[in-house]
């Protein structure tokens, strides 16, 4: 299947032949013939499937038919959980879009508001917002939703969990009831069918589960290392092998301050994104990351959530997560969309049970290396596969564990097209006969099955996070009020236009 048979405009073609891709995914596939006939949409997608193009490609199609926004009005909303997959969903619209006369703009708290205001206030054609600041701009008369024809809500089971719920009821509320509804969610639990309800109608359900998407593009490994080495053991890693584009995890926001400066100090361009960080400098960063003028980017967990950076090459786990699942989505944004990745962990002796707890939840032992040089005065055993363990006890080198273990290790790569979907995807439409909720992890229980089936987990319930003014995710802890959405700023996602 082509894109061109979804019946995509020339000028949204072209751009999506720029971005090098060939193949709709399955999202896509089946997202954007139903969008495009005016269907509302209840999509089971996570990031990495394609879902951002599968709904904006038919969204852009829409409106360039239509008449332009007027004076103050929106005719598309897209609500995301958090600023920075705000900025990456209207990157989207202005790259699909690039060769449309539409308008396009992002808001997100945690910055100033005033140069939003003025971004809304001629008219955008598709607004990208995080609930809070939208809010925010409602209340300042800023935006009228009166002319609003599509609505989509993405990542819908983040927002929930990060509890935008009493923010998302409020935006419906100002909307008209006659408008086209896209509901996009790693999962569908019984909280999102219950927002769902009030949301779409008679809404097209998707299901596409990148199946064993983890297992079959990433390579792991582990290095025990004394974790005073760690340090050095990275940067020796990072140059024999010339690696490119590393995005590495640490557990505080004070260790990936201080590897940032040592990678730093040893000539490896490196940058720090973490809560304590300004808005203006972690979109910095992830640009300068992104154009591969930073080198390596140093994160941690509730930073780099959401970050979407194509064909990432490495990842690395500097400390490994307190919570395995974590480990899971730290090392899906490697390997991405069919590209393949490595994923290496440093693992420190009081780090072997934390290791353990997620080998035994991915259900594969990783491989263990060495790094010359840096040998480990300890090797780490396989994890038993009950619940208890013998994690702490520290081994003797074993040639043949190693061995086993690599047997064991996911090391299929494959030498797939970077651009390609992995036709492995699996997805269903209900359409097509098969009840929605089939294949899906249904509970907090069902999470190690979900991971092991390469799916995304259900979500942990997290505290809600908005606070003040400031709207999703990492925003909430951030000290910035600067004008970083301006045009001209660092800030290369704000108030971006599709077109002038
Ligand atoms: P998403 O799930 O929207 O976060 O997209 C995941 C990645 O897949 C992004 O980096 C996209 O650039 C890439 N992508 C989207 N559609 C395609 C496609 N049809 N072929 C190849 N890559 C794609």
């Amino acid at each position: 299947m082509s894109f061109a048979s979804l019946g995509l405009n020339a000028a949204i073609l072209k751009a999506v032949e720029k971005q090098g891709y060939d193949t709709p995914s399955p999202i896509q596939a089946q997202a954007i013939p139903a969008v495009l006939a005016g269907q509302d949409v209840m999509a089971a997608a996570q990031t990495g499937t394609g879902k951002t193009a599968g709904f904006t490609l038919p969204i852009l199609e829409l409106l360039s038919k239509g008449s332009r926004a007027q004076r103050g009005q929106v005719r598309a909303l897209v609500l995301t959980p958090t600023r920075e997959l705000a900025a990456q969903v209207q990157e989207s619209v202005a790259t699909y879009g690039v060769n449309l006369p539409l308008k396009s703009a992002v808001v997100f708290g945690g910055v100033s508001i005033i140069p939003q205001l003025a971004a809304l206030r001629n008219g955008v054609d598709i607004l990208v917002a995080t609930p809070g600041r939208l809010l925010d701009l409602c209340q300042q008369k800023a935006i009228s939703f009166s002319k609003l024809e599509i609505l989509v809500l993405d990542e819908a089971d983040r927002m929930l969990d990060m509890g935008f719920i009493r923010d998302i009821k409020k935006v419906l509320a100002l909307l008209p009831p006659k408008r086209q509804n896209l509901m996009f969610s790693a999962t569908f639990s019984d909280d999102i069918r219950e927002l769902a309800k009030g949301l779409v109608n008679n809404p097209v359900e998707i299901s596409v589960t990148p199946r064993n998407a983890t297992a079959n593009t990433v390579t792991q490994c582990v290095y025990p290392l004394d974790k005073t080495r760690k340090s050095m053991a990275l940067i020796e890693l990072i140059k024999t092998n010339d690696w490119k584009q590393v995005l590495v995890f640490s557990r505080t926001k004070h260790g990936a301050n201080r590897l940032a400066k040592n990678l730093d100090a040893a000539g490896i361009k490196a940058a720090a994104i973490h809560g304590n960080k300004s808005q203006t400098a972690r979109t910095k960063a992830l640009a300068d990351f992104k154009a591969g003028t930073v080198q390596v980017m140093v994160a941690t967990d509730i930073a780099a959530r959401g970050i979407d950076i194509d064909q990432l090459p490495f990842v690395v786990n500097f400390d490994l997560p307190n919570v395995p699942e974590d480990y899971v989505h730290r090392i899906g944004r490697t390997g991405r969309a069919g590209s393949t990745g490595q994923a290496v962990s440093l693992v420190g002796l009081e780090e072997v049970k934390l290791l353990h707890d997620i080998e035994r939840l991915i259900k594969r032992t990783i491989e263990r290396k060495q790094l010359a040089g840096f040998e480990a005065p300890f090797t780490i055993p396989e994890a038993s596969s009950r619940s208890g363990h013998k994690a702490n006890s520290v081994k003797k080198p074993n040639p043949n564990r190693s061995k086993h273990a690599q047997q064991q290790a996911n090391g299929a790569q494959g030498d797939k097209p970077a651009r390609k979907y992995d036709s492995r995807q699996q997805s269903r439409s209900n359409k097509e006969g098969q009840s929605q909720g089939a294949n899906k992890p249904k509970a907090a229980g069902n999470r190690a099955e979900a991971i092991a089936n390469g799916n995304k987990p259900p979500q942990r319930n997290r505290p809600p996070r908005r606070s003040g003014g400031a709207t999703g995710g990492a925003a909430a802890s951030s000290n910035s009020n600067t004008g970083s959405a301006s045009k001209g700023s660092v800030n290369p996602y704000a108030n971006a236009k599709v077109k002038n």
